[in-house]
């Protein structure tokens, strides 16, 4: 049995459970109540616990891997591995100071006080840079800090920088980026074919995410342009279509290049292009 450390609620809870499903394993409570759920179609319990739990839970042994920001890593310091990438709770933790201030490298903030929740990286960055400041730790409402006079910075996480704003603040210095990743320490032989198990699940889920089905119609004379535009996994299908002379064309699209692909298809005389989302993908 392979034993998991999810977020019981927050940020990561939702996407968390939704890549459960996705991997079909289902979760005998639906993953709804209780701190402890059994899997009833894949050896695997789910353990759901705060995040900053989740690093040192692992650690010692009472889950064999979790699911968790890298900056709750980082910050708690044990040495685990990460497996895989899972692209969600994307954030960055940068140094803000209050819109008046000017900020412009790492060395400005050279005996400035700095509050946060995550003083692990912030020492470490401010280490790295030859920095002595203070750091002041605050377990939440890091924003206001500068504006009731308890610091003259914050060290925090930052997405869309509408918070910093709010409260009177910009972001100068990015320290980290982070997301979501499914984390873990060596494990005996068993265990470690369930994660194989797990993971081959997640990047067909992933992959999935990532690529679209694209079909279109095309005359004979543009097969070859548009083939190579869009070659899909191994080369597109083509299907004769009842009309003489025009073909239907199957491939794969990367979500990334999907507009630029879109418009050059068109220019090359594609034509009822329809692009289907994929549910899973293994190459
Ligand atoms: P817990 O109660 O489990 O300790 P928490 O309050 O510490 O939860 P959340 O706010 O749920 O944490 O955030 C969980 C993780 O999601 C963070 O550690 C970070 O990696 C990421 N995250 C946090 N804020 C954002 C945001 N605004 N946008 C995107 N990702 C974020
Ligand atoms: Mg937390």
């Amino acid at each position: 049995m392979l034993t998991l450390a999810i977020q019981k609620k927050g940020r990561l809870h939702d996407n968390t459970l939704s890549l459960l499903k996705d991997c079909g394993i289902r979760l005998s409570n639906g993953g709804k109540e209780g701190l402890i759920a059994d899997a009833d179609n894949f050896p695997m319990r789910v353990l759901f616990l705060r995040d900053d739990d989740i690093p040192e839970c692992i650690n010692e042994g009472a889950a064999d891997v979790g699911i968790v920001g890298e900056n709750v890593i980082l910050e708690k310091k044990k040495d685990l591995k990460i497996i895989k990438k899972l692209g969600f709770a994307r954030c960055r933790l940068s140094i803000a100071v209050p819109k008046n201030m000017s900020i412009e490298k790492p060395a400005d903030l050279q005996g400035l006080s700095i509050a946060t929740s995550y003083p692990e990286i912030l020492k470490t960055y401010l280490k790295k840079q030859n920095i002595n400041a203070s750091i002041y730790e605050i377990s939440g409402s890091v924003e206001i800090s500068p504006g009731i006079g308890l610091a003259d910075a914050i060290f925090d996480i930052v997405s869309s920088g509408s918070t910093l704003l709010s409260n009177g603040l910009k972001e100068v210095i990015t320290v980290m980026t982070s997301e979501a990743v499914l984390v873990g320490r060596d494990l005996p032989l068993e265990k470690q074919t369930l994660l194989d198990q797990f993971v081959f699940r997640i990047k067909a889920v992933r992959e999935a995410e990532r690529n679209k089905y694209i079909l279109l119609n095309a005359p004979k004379e543009k097969l070859d342009k548009i083939t190579k535009i869009i070659p899909g996994m191994k080369s597109p299908s083509i299907i004769p279509l009842a009309r003489e002379g025009w073909y239907s064309i199957h491939s794969v699209i990367s979500e990334d290049d999907f507009w630029e692909n879109i418009e050059q298809l068109k220019i090359m005389g594609a034509e009822g292009i329809l692009v289907i989302p994929i549910e899973k993908m293994v190459r």
